[in-house]
């Protein structure tokens, strides 16, 4: 690994800079080091626009992010739509920054959609699954949907829970249709692609930041780009690798850990 150098970065948010409303050790020294270089966040999540993500980060006191510098599977979705079929019509259930993302380059239409495109996030109900499986079924449309994760760790006011992840809301789609979905975000190649396409960098010299082994580390390691696993999300200190999945080039408890073993591979400090 040491010699490789690395061109541009695609980081993870959640678990990685910071846990609900709160930055992690070493997140700010890390955004500070890679300023000047070319970077993605690169997230699962498509509830919130990039401008919202950007506010967001923000508001935790870590530096602001460009919003160009932001891609969301939200934004992924609706970039693949695009290139399966210009000027495809949609119907779609899930939260503002999914709407936001497809309205900008494809048109709603709830009676003869190409496609249903199912987010995560709040909107699904008894109509919403009615209407989306019916399209499927008498019309022909294809189910995708944004991200694969089957729940997602949230939490207010400091409290912890559970959130159902776009592979649970889309499930009763596939239920009732006997269809299965287009996944797009992480592990699939699609954010990926997309991410690097956005830089102008080949996989080998573009590493990847993330805190979960089945999605960041697997999907980037599967891809061909270099992956750092960080210890402070989905994956605790000392937990024992998965045996199946792809392991990755760097395996580190924090991102104080990771920023200095990044010096050997990032270009020098100004
Ligand atoms: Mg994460």
């Amino acid at each position: 690994m040491v010699g490789v150098p690395i061109d541009a970065l695609l980081l993870d948010m959640d678990g990685v800079l910071y846990h609900g409303v709160t930055p992690l050790p070493g997140a700010r020294a890390l955004l500070e080091r890679i300023a000047p270089m070319p970077h993605l966040f690169v997230t699962n999540n498509p509830i919130r626009t990039p401008e919202q993500v950007a506010e967001r980060l923000a508001r935790m006191g870590l530096p602001r992010p460009a919003p160009e510098t932001i891609l969301t599977s939200a934004e992924a979705t609706a970039a693949w739509l695009a290139r399966e079929k210009p000027g495809f019509s949609y119907f779609a259930v899930g939260a503002e920054g999914l709407h936001i993302a497809l309205r900008a380059v494809g048109r709603e239409d709830m009676e003869r959609a190409d496609f249903v495109v199912v987010g995560e996030g709040p909107g699904l109900d008894f109509e919403s699954l009615t209407t989306g499986i019916n399209l499927i079924v008498k019309r022909g449309a294809r189910l995708v949907v944004t991200n694969p994760d089957t729940s997602v760790d949230d939490s207010v006011g400091g409290e912890h829970r559970i959130l159902p992840g776009g592979g649970a809301l889309v499930a009763p789609f596939s239920a009732a249709s006997g269809v299965g979905p287009v996944v797009i975000g992480k592990p699939r190649p699609a954010l990926f692609e997309m991410a690097l396409k956005r830089l102008g960098c080949r996989a080998e010299r573009c590493l990847m930041i993330g805190d979960r082994p089945d999605t960041d580390i697997a999907g980037a390691v599967t891809y061909g780009l270099r992956a750092a696993l960080v210890r402070s999300g989905r994956f605790a200190p000392g937990e024992p690798w998965p045996g199946e999945l792809p392991r990755p080039d760097w395996d580190v408890d924090d991102l104080t850990a990771l920023t200095d073993l990044l010096d050997d591979v990032l270009p020098a400090r100004r």
